[in-house]
């Protein structure tokens, strides 16, 4: 290289404008780095922009992911102070609401399913609690009158992601973080060690690069193949109702087996979403948006009346063991941010914290677990 331009040096790279990249960014400057982001078409444009923004580390909690359930827990606890500082540095709201979760079993063999997940909650020292169907209704009023019964779970959250990624870019212009829009297409290697990235407009020189291209890194022609992380893409479809912010159909996220509805300050809600194998193909299909409507139909009839405002697909990006890839690689300078399948709006803080922390040269910590070198042990 090497790149004698002042304004393409920074201490350090982030690659990838989606939440991951953007709070990572966010959490250097924080840390007193200078940073440049490359982001190849616009910052939030990839699954960040899908997300319905469950903050929901015990909803979605399952078996065999006590690693998982341990770093989303920390990144809950972290969640109101990384909004809360944005937020009053930009004046902007990003959508986070403390607002608790009522997942609603529709049926006996549901509310078998959702007893089950309720007690794994509880032998993890998590607090939830099973509702009957009138005390379930007296929370949400607009549920399923056939209901079961409900599991409550006061502590899940929503952020608006959208928002979350606006309210950052500015965030970041304020703190003087700039956003290339330009695509990394190589990194720059000095023996071991990584000194810059190469793009079509040129190349850009730091001393760190943190990848977090979301659910193209397993593809990533950029990143050398020993390093590249097993991440594959997961499609999910998502349809958005509009409605009466004084009159909102539902106060909390509300979750059956088959779909989610998360609500936002604006009277909107979410409806997700599909789980699908599908490559990188991101078409919203007719038999998805049917899927959705159908399932939360079920659980709140008046979804009905709501305004259809349009469906989107994104792709999570998915690993072999739904851990999220965070850490330092085999090349110097070198740090993965990625994999964070259907938890990466939630995981944001911890995995920007992490991130910072490793590049000051502090230990992984809370995201030991997701450290890239666990699929070298595999093979
Ligand atoms: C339908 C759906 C619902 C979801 N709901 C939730 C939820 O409720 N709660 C939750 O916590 N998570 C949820 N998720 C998961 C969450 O959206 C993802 O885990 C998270 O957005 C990943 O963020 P990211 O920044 O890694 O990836 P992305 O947001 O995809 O961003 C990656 C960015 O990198 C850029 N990029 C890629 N390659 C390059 C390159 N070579 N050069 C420059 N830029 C590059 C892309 O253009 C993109 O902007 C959901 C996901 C989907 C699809």
């Amino acid at each position: 290289m090497k790149t004698r331009d002042k304004n393409r040096t920074s201490d350090a790279i982030v690659v990838g404008g989606g939440l991951i990249g953007l709070a990572t960014a966010w959490e250097l400057r924080e840390a007193g780095a200078s940073v440049t982001v490359l982001e190849k078409e616009s910052p939030g444009c990839g699954a960040s922009r899908v997300a319905a923004g469950m903050l929901a580390p015990i909803g979605e909690l399952d078996f065999g992911e006590p690693e998982l359930l341990a770093m989303n827990l920390k990144s809950r606890e972290l969640y109101p102070d990384f909004v809360g500082k944005i937020e009053s540095e930009t004046g902007l709201d990003t959508g986070y609401r403390n607002c608790g979760a009522l997942h609603v079993a529709l049926d006996r063999d549901e509310s078998g399913e959702l007893k089950r997940i309720m007690e794994l909650q509880q032998s993890h020292g998590l607090d939830s609690k099973w509702l009957g169907p009138m005390a379930a209704r007296d929370l949400e009023p607009g549920i399923s009158p056939s209901l079961a019964g409900a599991v409550l779970v006061e502590e899940d959250a929503v952020v608006d992601p959208r928002a979350l990624v606006e309210a950052l870019r500015a965030g970041l212009s304020g703190r003087g973080v700039r956003i290339e829009i330009s695509e990394a297409t190589g990194l720059v290697l000095e023996g071991d060690r990584v000194i810059g990235v190469e793009t079509p407009a040129g190349t850009f020189g730091a001393g760190a690069v943190v990848a977090a291209p979301g659910a193209e890194a397993g593809i990533a022609p950029w990143l050398p193949e020993e390093v590249r992380p097993p991440v594959r893409p997961v499609k999910g479809q998502v349809v958005e109702l509009g409605g009466d912010p004084e009159d909102p159909a539902c106060q909390r996220i509300l979750g059956s087996e088959r779909v989610y509805i998360a609500p936002r300050p604006d009277g909107r809600v979410i409806l997700g979403a599909t789980v699908e194998e599908m490559g990188f193909d991101q078409r919203v299909t007719g038999g998805g948006i049917h899927e959705l409507l159908r399932e939360a139909y079920r659980l709140l009839p008046d979804v009905a009346e709501m305004e259809f405002l349009g469906a989107t697909a994104g792709l999570r990006p998915g690993t072999p063991d739904n851990l999220p890839v965070i850490g330092r690689t085999e090349i110097e300078g070198l740090i993965l941010a990625t994999g964070h399948y259907r938890n990466g709006i939630l995981l944001a803080p911890v995995t920007a914290k992490s991130v910072a922390g490793l590049i000051g040269g502090e230990e992984p910590g809370a995201i030991g677990a997701a450290s890239p070198h666990r699929f070298e042990r595999e093979e």
